[in-house]
């Protein structure tokens, strides 16, 4: 491997030692594995290329970003015939594109979507859209979610093309269209629909998944293998009405809140999957309070322990069970009239196993008013985990060690939704991993000033071209 690495003595002054020991205990502490100087200028550009294209959901368009990687690869000697550009709309392009490998197996894909959340500079600290370096970060919208793992696939596709690398098989890159905005322009959804054979793979790799800091620590090496899914209610009372001087017990409203209230002390049941089974074993392993036992007996199916660490985070108890939350309110058409009509929203985050009739159902009951109407919003759909295959850990593990010795790598369930699950649905296998570091107390994904570390993003970079490496080498 061509890696190099980039030592940090900062802490190493004047230990008065050998200077062997001096070099080895500096490097053992601080060795960072990046990409040649070159490759990490490509990245870099590609990104910050990307990155000022503004590519927001209803201000912007993905077509320049995808155009601008055409350019790259191009330039880079990729043929024509091997380049897909095109999309649900003029504005909503995507990018597919194919390094041919000897066709032993089945290909991997390689997916980043090039929308952003929009941005607005009032919002902001500063411009949202220059790619910006300052103080360790490159600053911008779309700098964590989605345009850092974008511009590194592209990077590396390139690299892999100039070392004459040829994979056991095909390796597909594909740029896509509103994964933010959803709906009818999903550029995954339009090219599992029309383009099918262009996206075709054995397993993909998407956002979904990455690195866990805290206190410049580097926890865990996040791995995205199912996701929660959502499906929303609306919780409807009708009434008669009439005049506000003349009130009766049955009110549309004291109905609905009512109804409420005993939803706000419902909760589903706790329990654990595979994927998150194997999430609280590994987190057993790295933690250090005296929460440790309990995670490891939530691994092996104590209720107890559920309901202990349930109580300690929402995003355990969000992990161990579905959830369901009032979000909207709305009833009453004036101020001197009894309301005739009261209704609510349910947001739910639903385990991929839990079905859609099942959690209107425990609603239902929760409920227990057959008065309260409970419709269901849109068409839900669940999908399925991805299977935690042995090869994929295993890649996974070694690239994470090779790239940083010691740190743990961990599946994960996200609450959160991406287009993995589209691809899973379709019946290819998708994980979540980009092995960029960041601090989870400072997450800035569709939020302000949103960042990523200029070190986590060129370690990122490297990881991932190890990793693809190891899934594709013969
Ligand atoms: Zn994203």
């Amino acid at each position: 491997m061509s890696n190099t690495k980039s030592l940090d003595y900062r802490n190493c002054r004047a230990l008065g030692f050998a200077l062997l020991a001096f070099f080895l205990s500096c490097s053992a502490l601080r060795a960072q594995v990046t990409r040649p100087e070159a490759e990490k200028q490509l990245a870099h550009d590609i990104y910050k290329q990307f990155i000022e294209i503004q590519s927001g959901f209803t201000t912007g368009s993905t077509t320049p970003v995808a155009e601008a990687a055409v350019a790259r690869l191009k330039a880079a000697g990729f043929a024509d015939s091997d380049i897909f550009l095109g999309g649900a709309s003029a504005n909503k392009g995507n990018i597919v594109v194919r390094y041919r490998g000897t066709g032993a197996r089945k290909p991997i894909l390689l997916l980043a979507h090039t929308d952003v959340v929009e941005a607005k500079r009032e919002d902001w600290t500063m411009d949202p859209f220059p790619f910006i370096e300052r103080d360790g970060f490159f600053y911008g919208r779309g700098t964590g979610d989605d345009k850092a793992q974008a511009a590194v696939w592209i990077a590396n596709l390139i690299r892999y093309k100039q070392e004459g690398y040829k994979p056991d098989r095909d390796i597909i890159v594909a740029l896509t269209a509103d994964e933010e905005g959803g709906g009818p322009y999903n550029g995954v959804d339009w090219l599992i629909k029309n383009h099918r054979d262009l996206i075709d793979a054995e397993l993909a790799l998407n956002e979904g998944g990455w690195g866990d800091e805290a206190h410049g620590k580097k926890i865990a090496n996040d791995l995205q293998v199912s996701e929660k899914y959502v499906v929303n209610f609306r919780l409807e009372v009708l009434n008669k009405g009439g005049h506000s001087s003349l009130p009766v017990p049955d009110n549309a409203i004291y109905r609905l809140a009512a109804a409420l209230q005993r939803l706000s002390s419902f909760g589903f049941p706790l329990k654990t999957n595979e994927v998150t089974a194997e999430y609280f074993r590994r987190m057993a392993k790295i933690d250090t309070s005296s929460t440790k036992d309990d995670l490891a007996k939530v691994a092996d199916g104590s209720q107890e322990a559920m309901q202990r660490v349930a109580a300690l985070s929402p995003r355990w108890n969000a992990t161990l069970r579905t959830t369901c939350v009032a979000t909207q309110l709305e009833g009453g058409h004036a101020m001197n009239a009894l309301p005739q009509r009261a209704a609510g929203t349910v947001n739910c985050r639903v385990l991929p196993e839990d079905s859609v009739d099942y959690v209107r159902s425990a609603l239902k009951k929760a409920v227990a008013d057959d008065q309260v109407a409970l419709n269901l919003v849109g068409e839900p759909s669940a999908g399925p985990a991805s299977p935690m295959r042995p090869d994929i850990l295993k890649a996974v593990t070694d690239a994470t060690t090779a790239s940083w010795p010691g740190v743990p790598v961990v599946p994960i369930m996200v609450m959160g939704a991406t287009d993995g699950k589209a691809l899973r649905m379709a019946g290819i296998p998708t994980y979540g991993i980009q092995g960029f570091f960041l601090d989870r107390d400072d997450i800035r994904f569709h939020g302000r000033d949103e960042r990523m570390g200029v070190q986590s993003f060129y370690e990122g970079q490297a990881f991932l071209y190890d990793l693809v490496k190891r899934l594709t080498k013969p």
